[in-house]
């Protein structure tokens, strides 16, 4: 500590302060003077000093009274005490510990003792002082940390809501930071981290420098890869996102991590705080939402809170709050969709899909919940309903006659699924609980969930082929995985995307594309599947182009299991008449399918 320490003397004798100044002399301290109580108390408050020798018999205020009022005060009652008695009272002595005092010094000085008292004394308080910055320091970055950040953040807000001004808190996450931990190790994350707190302290400061405004701001990390800085001024949103998109631009760069080049980028949520309706907390996990939001939009962005979000945060909860129950009060089944041999038009299969049956809602469809579900976990029991029910229902199926040997059941897998440690465990039980053999179970994962953890998840899929079970990568040509390293992959199936399927009938580049798709996927052993087909016009084209299969509202929508159950018979009986054992009667009108099912969608 360089800075003297401060000691405020409050006596009405003034030959205490002649004195004291060079009995103290060797402590190199600064010593502040108060000639009574009322004045003490004053330059207390606006000096919060180190340490305060205080004469106990005084006119008007006691040193009693003065010791009670510091106890009192926010900036004064952390301060120590050494009272200043004039006699060895016992009683004077035992009120003053009682009142907070640290220690005394009688009168007349003996010059030693007194040195000795307040050296103590300070030293103490400089501990004291050096423990509590340390409490508020991130020991790694040695930015403020979340502790800090909240005392900061209150101060702020309480003074801007006093003078009717606004700030802004601007909330910064990393986007592959767990990537870099993972990868180069925890020591090569710390030094990465060190270099991130680095480049906010340099890119605020030279934000605020060319705004022309006092560097005030205040950067903390609020733990792991989680940064906030407080913009303490009026700004407007177009500053503030200048801000927000010049600290993305300045970590999106890379940093150099023991000779690795390591781009890491980050998203950013900034709530501007001019309202006060809200408390600290609520800008908080505001800032922390538009933040969230950033994330939902992609890697890299910087988004502004509105008051949509918040809806749409509490939403998210009350779903999720919703969903719990939904599992156990029996709110949820599966719908069933046909998916169907394009050539000979028999059913190859079904895909189960979940749907919720909301008590006030109605049906919900999944990309409504699924997300929800995905995020809090809630998905793994919900799938593994949906698992062992469609396993249920299809081999009910198969006991009625309906479903033969070569016909399958498509169930989907989300990405906390096939990464949960038990997974295998849940698809076999479902599988054996119904009496379903392995091949005849399918399990679809999307091409984006495999591309997140490829070499874990084709692993995972590598042991459930093992068991004689087929992987449809679904949703394929959305995600990442090129054409070229399909073969890199244990599926069995690609499903093309909805998406290709619509542009099919539009342009010829597209058809072109999928006929390219199928000729590979045909060269690997896979079959094809292409999702949402609407129209004839789509399904001729697919035929014309040799795709096998083929899933969509003109060959069936998802429907109920009673509905599919009168569907299978249906068709036994058309397949039993006409002996042509062709089940669905593509050629015929077959865009009534939906309709006579009475699908839902
Ligand atoms: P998906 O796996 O790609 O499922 C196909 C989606 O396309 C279904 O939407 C289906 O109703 C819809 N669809 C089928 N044919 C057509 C068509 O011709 N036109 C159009 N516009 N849409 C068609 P759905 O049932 O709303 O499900 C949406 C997504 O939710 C699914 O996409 C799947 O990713 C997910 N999902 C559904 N059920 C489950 C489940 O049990 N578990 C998991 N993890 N995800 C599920
Ligand atoms: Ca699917
Ligand atoms: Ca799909």
């Amino acid at each position: 500590m360089n800075r003297p320490q401060t000691i405020l003397v409050i006596d009405d004798d003034p030959m205490i302060h002649k004195l004291l100044p060079v009995r103290l002399k060797e402590l190199n301290v600064q010593l502040l003077h108060a000639q009574d109580g009322e004045e003490g108390l004053a330059m207390a408050n606006a000096h919060t000093p180190d340490l305060i020798l205080l004469d106990v018999m005084m006119p008007r205020l006691d040193g009693f009274e003065v010791c009670r009022q510091l106890q009192h005060g926010v900036r004064t009652r952390e301060v120590p005490v050494i009272f200043l008695t004039g006699s060895d009272n016992a009683n004077e002595m035992s009120r003053g510990f009682e009142l907070g005092a640290m220690d005394y010094v009688t009168k007349p000085f003996n010059a030693n003792e007194l040195r000795a008292r307040v050296r103590s004394a300070l030293r103490l308080q400089a501990l004291v002082a050096a423990l509590e910055t340390q409490a508020k320091t991130d020991a790694l970055t040695g930015l403020p940390n979340r502790s800090a950040f909240k005392h900061r953040l209150q101060r702020v807000f309480d003074r801007s809501r006093s003078q009717g001004t606004s700030f802004a808190l601007v909330f910064i996450d990393l986007d592959r930071f767990k990537h870099v931990n993972d990868s180069l190790g925890h020591a090569a994350g710390d030094r990465l981290l060190v270099q991130v707190a680095d480049v906010l302290q340099h890119e605020v400061a030279a934000a605020a420098k060319a705004a022309g405004r006092l560097a005030s701001d205040f950067i903390a990390r609020m733990g792991g890869d989680e940064f906030v800085v407080i913009v303490d001024s009026n700004e407007d949103v177009h500053t503030l996102m200048a801000l927000g998109e010049r600290l993305r631009a300045a970590l999106g760069v890379g940093f150099p991590i023991d000779g690795h080049h390591v781009h890491v980028g980050a998203r950013l949520g900034i709530r501007i705080c001019s309202d006060w309706d809200a408390t600290p907390e609520d800008l908080v996990r505001d800032s922390d939402t538009a933040m969230y939001a950033a994330k939902e939009q992609g890697k890299g962005r910087c988004v502004l809170f509105t008051e949509q979000m918040h809806l749409d945060a509490r939403e998210r909860v009350r779903i999720e709050e919703e969903l719990q129950v939904a599992l156990s009060n029996g709110q949820l089944w599966v719908a069933y969709q046909p998916i169907v041999d394009i050539n000979t038009a028999q059913i190859a299969g079904f895909e189960a899909l979940m749907r919720w049956h909301h008590p006030q809602r109605g049906n919900i469809v999944p990309d409504q919940f699924i997300p929800i579900a995905e995020e809090s976990g809630l998905v793994v029991p919900i799938g593994r309903w949906v698992l062992e029910e469609s396993c249920r229902q299809f081999v009910a199926w198969r006991e009625q006659g309906l479903i033969s040997d070569a016909q399958h059941i498509s169930v989907n897998l989300s990405k906390a699924q096939i990464m949960h440690p038990d997974i295998e465990a849940h698809i076999v039980v479902a599988c054996e609980t119904a009496g379903l053999p392995f091949g005849q179970l399918h399990l679809e994962v999307t091409e984006s969930v495999i591309m997140h953890e490829v070499n874990y998840i084709v692993q995972v899929l590598n042991r459930l082929r093992a068991l004689g079970i087929c992987i449809s990568m679904d949703d394929f040509g959305t995600g990442y995985s090129s054409l070229a390293s399909l073969h890199r992959f244990p599926i069995d199936t690609l499903k093309i995307d909805r998406q290709f399927t619509e542009t099919i009938a539009n342009s010829r580049q597209y058809a072109a594309v999928i006929q390219a798709i199928i000729m590979l996927a045909d060269n690997l052993g896979m079959r094809v599947v292409a999702e949402g087909i609407e129209s004839s016009e789509q399904l001729t084209l697919l035929q014309a182009l040799s795709c096998g299969f083929g899933q969509g509202y003109h060959l069936g929508r998802p429907t109920t299991a009673e509905a599919t159950t009168q569907l299978l018979r249906d068709h036994k009986d058309a397949c039993c008449n006409h002996g042509t054992g062709v089940l669905i009667p593509i050629e015929t009108a077959p865009g009534v399918w939906g309709e006579r099912n009475g699908a839902v969608a």
